[in-house]
């Protein structure tokens, strides 16, 4: 079938919730997708923050193929093995605490609201409140969607789920002054993704759990994007010696496959008991088999390091654009997650881009992101950002 079929099939069959590139990408391997034409290209975005072990990284194929052939699902009423090993896996890279598993970023935020709630109800607050912050992104579920500080997200989907409270990101006073008796949580990305690529400082993480601990309110941390190494860490909360009490978790853990899931510290994920919250396909073996080949193949296989060693060379490299062209306001970011803001549009820098064979993506209209895999080389950056720079120079 030809690409213009296949788009005017999509056209016809499926309900238009996405503008599209008319590209076909029929085959992946580390840092490369190739189309049908077998035209090259690098991905520095990785299906949005997903494939951070690049395409067909050999262990997690190997696991993914050994558990197809074995069993794919029973759901939740049984006991499951590869959910058990991967929490326990999980916990001792991050922090003390429990798990649940389900299939998304927004189910994974769902299941932190809702643990949230269950927390304030206990504390006897009646109408529970989470401050979440301005630019934030959460998901596309009614409730991740009024917990998303953005207008762009929320409308035509009035009236929004009540309960949250939208304050700028990198404020504590912000913070400080909307806390009162009815919040349950404060809920932020330690980087915004969708947002625009805004870190927030170390100083500024410290001091949301300092303010959360001292008025009794639970720190989520979305770490959906940032998460799974994509900072350099683990998790990006790592690069400070603070713990949320509910970290959410999604995107890149399935290395492909859909896998969501949340680790709250046991004394608040205790608020859950049977009948409070459950998911038919969450955890199934097979998404658990391949989320296990992707965190044991971060923690165990160098990964974490070179994507610090690497991340750096990629801000120098980007720091260097920055320095030529006039339109670049800021480059912004941690690890190998880079946002470069423009002055002007970049959608039309992103075409050309994919046209040149790179794969990158623009974020608030006007954000260039950058989200390549972990196992980047340095001649690999250097190619992606020489074809980014010809671009840019047509500018
Ligand atoms: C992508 C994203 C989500 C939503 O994840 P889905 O799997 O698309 O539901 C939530 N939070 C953050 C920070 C994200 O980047």
């Amino acid at each position: 079938m030809s690409i213009n079929e296949i788009i005017e099939l999509t056209d016809t069959y499926l309900i238009s919730t996405y503008n599209r590139f008319p590209v076909i990408f029929t085959r992946g391997k580390g840092c490369y997708l190739y189309d049908e034409e077998n035209k090259e290209y690098l991905d520095f975005l990785c299906g949005l923050g997903v494939n951070n072990l690049g395409h067909g990284y050999p262990s997690v194929v190997y696991s993914i193929k050994e558990q197809i052939e074995k069993l794919l699902h029973v759901s939740n009423l049984y006991y499951i093995a590869q959910q058990a090993k991967l929490a326990e896996l999980v916990v001792k890279h991050a922090f003390a605490g429990k798990m649940f598993f389900c299939n998304s970023g927004a189910e994974a935020n769902e299941a932190a609201i809702k643990l949230a709630r269950l927390y304030a109800k206990d504390k006897g607050i009646t109408h529970p409140e989470i401050i979440t912050a301005q630019k934030s992104f959460h998901g596309r579920t009614l409730a991740t969607v009024a917990a998303t500080g953005q207008k762009k997200v929320q409308k035509g989907f009035e009236p929004l789920f009540a309960g949250f409270n939208y304050v700028p990101f990198q404020d504590l006073s912000a913070i400080e002054k909307a806390i009162n008796d009815s919040t349950a949580a404060v809920m932020i990305e330690p980087i915004q993704g969708e947002g625009g690529v805004h870190v927030g400082s170390p100083e500024y993480l410290m001091g949301v759990r300092d303010i959360c601990t001292k008025r009794g309110v639970l720190l989520i941390l979305d770490e959906v994007q940032t998460g799974l190494g994509r900072t350099g860490k683990l998790f990006c909360y790592q690069h400070t010696d603070i713990e949320p009490d509910i970290l959410t978790m999604a995107k890149a853990l399935g290395g492909g496959l859909p896998i969501g899931a949340i680790l709250a510290k046991k004394q608040t994920a205790d608020h859950f008991v049977p009948g409070t919250h459950a998911t038919t396909f969450g955890g199934n073996p097979l998404s658990c088999s391949a989320a296990m080949a992707v965190v044991h193949a971060l923690v165990n296989e160098g990964i974490l390091e070179s994507c610090q060693k690497i991340g750096l060379y990629f801000e120098e490299k980007l720091r260097e654009l920055q320095g030529k062209y006039p339109f670049i306001q800021e480059v912004r970011g941690k690890g190998l997650m880079w946002g470069m803001e423009l002055n002007k549009e970049g959608a039309q820098i992103v075409k050309d881009c994919l046209d040149q064979g790179l794969i990158i993506n623009c974020t608030m209209g006007n954000v260039l992101r950058f989200l390549p895999p972990l196992i980047i080389s340095h001649h690999e950056v250097d190619k992606g950002l020489a074809i980014l720079d010809k671009v840019l120079s047509k500018e």
